[in-house]
Parts: structure tokens; sequence; C-alpha cells
């Protein structure tokens, strides 16, 4: 277990998640913000009261993003929307992969230049059929990369001069240097390859320290890697099998947030881990920092 903990791993929201996911912090409300992929909802959890706010979306929504009206963009089953919190109205944006109804929008991210991407996966993880898209400032999509299974982590570097980003059947963090003024990501490598058996890597974070922290699908845990040496270097052990993501907040920075998900365990998996689904917390020796908010 890690030397960094300043509190044990606490479940603070048995949710019951089918697939808990996206968790951002957001400093202005003191809340996280997470999703329910499977079950269509995009939660508002405040850590001070236990409340857990609840919008139902009506499609598979795979991320959720601040924007910096204090908006909540996402990209889900039918791509990019807006949701107004105050009403919960939901206003779509634009589908990028309308003409693919069998693939969804998966993990996204605010990049630091305040343009959101989001990545799509095929539902039937038969073939690498999903893409990495970018929503620009101007809300038009473009679509960036393509030939991936699973589409996750994103996370930019201290410096912002590079990108960080996981397809998850890979086994693989990929880094890209990013520029931050135009978003462009360019000379793409492999940093960091996950061992088989250890579970699969995939929402992701970064600390002030410039390391990963990576959930773990299947693997009980949340792992720190240091990109510049590709090696694992701390580990947070979970009472849940599917770890899916994880960011920091609070008010110091210094807690981090982690996803996990129910789907697809049969009951003998189910009564091993009672709290899958849930939302968890640690406080560690280690900072991270506040999402960037879309500007579109
Ligand atoms: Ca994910």
């Amino acid at each position: 277990m890690s030397s960094l903990l300043l509190s044990p791993v606490k479940c603070v929201l048995d949710a019951k998640a089918q697939l808990g996911e996206g968790p951002s912090w957001l400093p202005r409300l003191k809340k996280l913000l997470w999703v329910d992929i499977e079950k269509s909802r995009i939660h508002l959890f405040d850590p001070a009261t236990g409340n857990n706010d609840t919008f139902e979306i009506g499609s598979h929504v795979g991320c959720a993003v601040p924007g910096v009206q204090g908006d909540i963009f996402f990209a889900g089953a039918k791509g990019f929307g807006q949701l107004l919190p105050a009403t919960g109205k939901v206003h779509w944006i634009t589908h990028p992969e309308a003409h693919l109804p069998g693939n969804r929008f998966n993990d996204g991210k605010v990049d630091p230049a305040g343009r959101f991407w989001a990545g799509s996966l095929p539902y039937a993880e038969s073939a690498p059929e999903g893409a990495l898209h970018l929503l620009d400032e101007h809300r038009k999509s473009h679509r960036i990369l393509g030939d991936i299974s699973i589409s996750n982590g994103l996370a930019w570097s201290v410096d912002h001069r590079t990108m960080y980003y996981i397809d998850t059947p890979t086994l693989r963090v990929d880094a890209f240097d990013f520029d931050t003024s135009t978003s462009k990501i360019s000379n793409r490598r492999t940093v960091i390859r996950v061992p088989q058996g250890i579970g699969y890597p995939d929402g992701m974070t970064i600390d002030q320290e410039g390391m990963l922290w990576i959930g773990m699908w299947d693997g009980w845990a949340v792992l720190r890697w240091d990109p510049r040496t590709g090696q694992q270097i701390d580990r947070i052990d979970l009472p849940v099998a599917r770890v899916t993501s994880c960011c920091f907040g609070g008010d110091a920075g210094d807690e981090l947030y982690m996803t996990s998900a129910s789907t697809r365990l049969d009951a003998s998996a189910l009564a091993k881990q009672p709290l899958a689904g849930g939302l968890f917390k640690v406080q560690l020796q280690v900072k991270g920092f506040a999402p960037f908010e879309y500007r579109g």
C-alpha cells in the first residue's frame, strides 16, 4: 500500500453505479462531477453533505467536464452535449460518429487550451473502430486519431507540453507533444507498458510531481507511474476490482477521488465486492490540479 497515504481509503458514496467514471473536482462548487455511463446519468456529489445530484441524459454518457460559464459539457452515445445544471436541460452540440451507431463516446477531458477531447469505442469491442475527437472553442469537432479500441485516460504534463493517452487494450500509455495554443498533437511514442496480469489501464490523472495515477480495471487498485522511466512507483488498493478512473480534489487538492464499476460482474463476484460501483476517496501527501474548463 502507498506510503503517500494520509488517510485510509474510504467509500464516500455507496453509489452502486453500473459504470461509474469520469470524475472531475469542481473547485467553485466544491463538488465532484462524475458519470454513470450505463445508467445514462451525470452526477454532482457534495462530500460535505453526502448529497449526490442526478441528471438523466437519456442515453449513455461517457464523460462530463466543466465549462467556463459553470455549465457541464459531455460526450456520449449521441455525441457532444451541454447540460445546464440549474434546469437539467440538455442541448446537443454535434455528433461526429452519427454514422457509426455501434460506437459510443467514452472517456474525455479538457486540455490546457480549453478544448474538449473525447474518444469513442465500438460496443462490440470487435475491431479498433473508435476514434479520438476534439471539440474546439467554436464547438466544431475534429477527428484526430483513429484505430482505437477503447479510448480512455487523458492527462497533460505539468508544463502542458505533453499529452498522455490510453487506448486500454494496448496496455500502454502513449505520449504526444502538445501545442498549447493550437491543441495539435505530434510525435507519438509509448512511455509506459503495463505488464499483463495486473488489470487494464483505464482513466488517469496527473499529480504536481508529474506522475500518472491510473485506475486499473480488474486490477483492484489505482497505480502511480513515472512516465519518464515507465516504472510503476506506487499503489492504492481498493476493495473493488473494476477501478475506472481518478482525479484530485478537495480544498487543498490532496484528495484522490476514485470511481468504480459493478457492470458485468456475476452474483458471486459481487458478493466479494459489495462496494462495487462506489465512489472512493483517500488523502495523499501529493497534490493534483483542478480540471481545465471548456471555453466553447
Ligand atoms: Ca474508462
